[in-house]
C-alpha cells in the first residue's frame, strides 16, 4: 500500500507556501470526494489538498446583485438554504435530483463543476445563470475571476493550471420579472440516477412572446454549452407548434451526443428534442 499524503489547509496562503515548497509534486483537490473515492487508485501518488477547513470556501452570502457560494458547500447545504429556495430555484430543482441524502451530505457544488462532466447537474443551471467563478491559484497566490462557461475544455478536463482551486461560485441574480426557469433530467430510473440528458432553461416572455432564453441541456456535448442557434431563432416568437418543431430540429443540430454506458446517441437526440 503505498503512503498518501494530505494537507487541509486553514487559509490560502497555508496552502500558497506549502504548494512553493512542493511545487515539482503531483497535486488532487479533494473536496467531499464522492467522485475521486470511485477511482482511488488515480490519485496513488499525489498529495490530496482537502480543502473542507478553507474559510473562503464556504458559507453562502446574498446581497442585491448575487448568491455567492463557497466552493466546498455541500449540495445538502445549498438545498436548505432559504436565499438560494427563494432566488435560484432552478439550481435546488437540479440538486433535487442529485444522488441521495448521505451522498449529498459530502458532495460539494465546487466538486461538480470540478469534475467537469457534461452530466454534472448543477452545471446546467449555472450556466444558464451565467455564473462566474473565483479561481485561487497557488503559484502566484492571486484570484481570478472567469465565467463558469470557459471553465470546461472537455469532458473531465478543465482549464484550471496545477493546484488551482475554485473557492467561490458567483450567481448573479435577475430583477426582470415573469422569469421563467426549468430543469428537467431524464435517467435511467427517477432516485439515484446519472443524467442520460438533461436541459436547464431560463426565458422571460413578454405579451405571451419569448423575449429571451438561454438553454443549455446536459450530457449531449462533450462540455455543458448554451444552444445559441436555438436561443437565438426562439427569441421575439411565440410558442406555437410550428415553432417548437422547428426548435427541435434547430437544437438536435446544435448538440453532439455519443453513445456510452448510460445510453446511446439516438436516444439523447429523442429525449433534448
Ligand atoms: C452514488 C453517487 C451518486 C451520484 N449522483 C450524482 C448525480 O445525480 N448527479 C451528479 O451530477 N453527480 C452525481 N454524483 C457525482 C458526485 O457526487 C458529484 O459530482 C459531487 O458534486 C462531487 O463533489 P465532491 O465534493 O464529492 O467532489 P470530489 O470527489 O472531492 O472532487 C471531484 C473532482 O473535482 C475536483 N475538485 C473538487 N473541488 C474542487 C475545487 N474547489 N476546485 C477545483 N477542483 C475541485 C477534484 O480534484 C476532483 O477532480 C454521484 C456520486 C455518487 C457516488
Amino acid at each position: 500500500m503505498s503512503k498518501i499524503q494530505s494537507l487541509s489547509p486553514k487559509n490560502l496562503e497555508e496552502y500558497s507556501t506549502f504548494f512553493t515548497d512542493n511545487k515539482e509534486k503531483k497535486f488532487v483537490i479533494f473536496a467531499g470526494g464522492t467522485d475521486l473515492m470511485i477511482d482511488r487508485f488515480s490519485i496513488e501518488g499525489s498529495i490530496i489538498i482537502d480543502i473542507s477547513y478553507l474559510e473562503e470556501c464556504r458559507g453562502i452570502k446574498a446581497d442585491e446583485k448575487h448568491i455567492t457560494i463557497g466552493a466546498a458547500t455541500t449540495l445538502n447545504e445549498i438545498l436548505s438554504s432559504q436565499e438560494v429556495q427563494t432566488k435560484i430555484p432552478i439550481l435546488i430543482d437540479a440538486i433535487k435530483t442529485m444522488a441521495s441524502i448521505q451522498v449529498r451530505n459530502r458532495a460539494t457544488i465546487g466538486g461538480n463543476i470540478g469534475n467537469a462532466s457534461p452530466a454534472g447537474d448543477t452545471i446546467t443551471p449555472l450556466v444558464v445563470l451565467e455564473t462566474k467563478i473565483e479561481i485561487f491559484s497557488p503559484e502566484s497566490n492571486e484570484v481570478r475571476t472567469i465565467p463558469i462557461k470557459t471553465l470546461f475544455s472537455g469532458p473531465s478536463a478543465t482549464t484550471l493550471e496545477k493546484g488551482e482551486i475554485i473557492i467561490k461560485i458567483i450567481i448573479p441574480l435577475r430583477k426582470d420579472k415573469d422569469i421563467f426557469c426549468y430543469f428537467r433530467k431524464i435517467g435511467q430510473r427517477n432516485a439515484m440516477t446519472i443524467t442520460k440528458a438533461s436541459l436547464s432553461a431560463i426565458a422571460k416572455y413578454l405579451d405571451s412572446k419569448i423575449e429571451w432564453i438561454k438553454l443549455a441541456p446536459g450530457s449531449v456535448s462533450p462540455v455543458v454549452k448554451r444552444m445559441s442557434k436555438t436561443e437565438e431563432f426562439l427569441k421575439g416568437k411565440e410558442l406555437t407548434p410550428a415553432v417548437i418543431n422547428k426548435a427541435k430540429e434547430i437544437i438536435a443540430n446544435e448538440i453532439s451526443p455519443i453513445t456510452d454506458i448510460r445510453s446511446t446517441k439516438a436516444f439523447r437526440v429523442l429525449i433534448t428534442k
